[in-house]
């Protein structure tokens, strides 16, 4: 059996070397390294993948989500609401701009923002929701689409996570993950569905106006060259990561499929166990179906019940076995985001999941002997 790894970037590289280091090689030969032709092609094919008019590439998926803020001209003092289960980029460009995180529980199933206390959140001065779609599904759009309108706030998805997943809205319309709020945020950090071999990172909107204002703060705020009309960040991807990622674009879906395919192996594994809960379908699909895209698994994470899950931790790393936990410490705790106005009754969901939750090694080269052997020395543990 190979080793098996959390992410297997090395077996996915294998099987497109050809075309990602041609890719590559044009850029060199070019020497167009920053704001290439590359990049603007890389662009232009994902404005198309995801049916969206605005992709404005940037240097990763922190600076698009603070860079996504800038551009609503958020002020010192508003309040943007996100969950408390999250990677800390989310939060932490909100207090960086000096907003007001506001922290909210997540679900049980889906790990996602929860609604209930979306809306118990809001204020005067809140100004902005940010749903994380977290592990690869996308939170409740529909209710949070619902919200924001009858309070007039904004929607910044931080689609992180989730990109070619979609969302089902209740009338059977179809959307992109990361195409439903005024504005989108993206990773491209090498890990993630559709990583590059460094980092980078992008901001989608359908928003003429608002795509023109982040194509300036992007670039040190010039919309005339050495004009500074607005403060403005220097937030490139640069031309070699453009060229791995238009490598890997027309990838995108099967890898999303075989990721889907991993986690319907486990799912059946461990089916039946009344020691763990399996990822739940909070969309369109009761299951993992291969062709539907409503969940693109970036991260395969179950809870464990009954048994201590930093021992399971500890026995598989015994075992070769690498796993992760997302997330250890809920935000709201974490020394940077203490606020004495959290209770923590209002975090319930949150501070079990983190005692709860477990990622399996998930990617796109996983083969049947290493889902079997992950999934066997994890009954066996938490079966006793
Ligand atoms: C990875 C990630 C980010 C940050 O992306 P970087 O490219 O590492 O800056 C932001 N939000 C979430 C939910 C993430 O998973």
């Amino acid at each position: 059996m190979k080793k098996i790894q959390m992410v297997d970037l090395k077996g996915q590289y294998e099987d497109i070397k050809e075309v990602v280091n041609t890719s590559i090689q044009e850029v060199l030969e070019t020497t167009a390294f920053i704001n290439g032709p590359k990049v603007h092609q890389f662009q232009k094919n994902l404005e198309q993948y995801l049916g969206v008019k605005h992709v404005i590439p940037c240097a990763n998926g922190t600076d698009a989500l603070q860079i996504a803020m800038m551009g609503l001209g958020l002020k010192p003092g508003d309040e943007v609401i996100t969950a408390d289960f999250t990677f800390a980029a989310t939060v932490e460009v909100i207090a960086l701009l000096q907003l007001t995180p506001v922290l909210v529980d997540v679900n049980e199933d889906d790990f996602n923002i929860n609604i209930e206390a979306i809306k118990k959140a809001i204020t005067p001065k809140t100004k902005a929701i940010v749903p994380v779609h977290l592990f690869g599904q996308c939170a409740n759009m529909e209710a949070i689409l619902e919200i924001a309108e009858a309070h007039n706030l904004f929607v910044i998805e931080d689609n992180a996570q989730a990109i070619g997943a979609t969302y089902t809205f209740k009338n059977g319309k179809k959307a992109q993950a990361g195409t439903m709020g005024h504005v989108a945020s993206t990773s491209f950090f090498p890990s993630k569905n559709l990583g590059c071999y460094g980092d980078g990172g992008a901001i989608f909107t359908n928003d003429d106006d608002l795509a023109h204002t982040i194509r300036g703060i992007v670039n040190h705020g010039m919309y005339e060259r050495y004009h500074h009309d607005v403060v403005g960040v220097n937030s490139r991807l640069d031309s070699i990561q453009a060229a791995v990622l238009d490598a890997k674009l027309p990838h995108l879906d099967t890898y999303n499929k075989k990721r889907r395919e991993a986690a319907i192996k486990y799912n059946k594994a461990f089916e039946g166990n009344k020691n763990i809960v399996t990822p739940k379908l909070s969309n369109a699909c009761e299951t993992i179906c291969e062709s539907c895209d409503c969940h693109v698994f970036h991260q395969y994470t179950l809870r464990v019940k009954g048994v201590e899950r930093d021992a399971l931790v500890k026995h598989l790393n015994e075992n070769n076995i690498p796993c992760g936990v997302y997330y250890p410490i809920p935000l709201h705790l974490q020394k940077a985001y203490l606020d004495e106005r959290y209770k923590e009754e209002d975090f319930t969901v949150t501070n079990q999941l983190v005692k709860d939750v477990i990622s399996l090694p998930m990617h796109t080269e996983l083969d049947d002997d290493q889902i079997e052997f992950i999934t066997s020395t994890i009954i066996k543990f938490v079966n006793g």
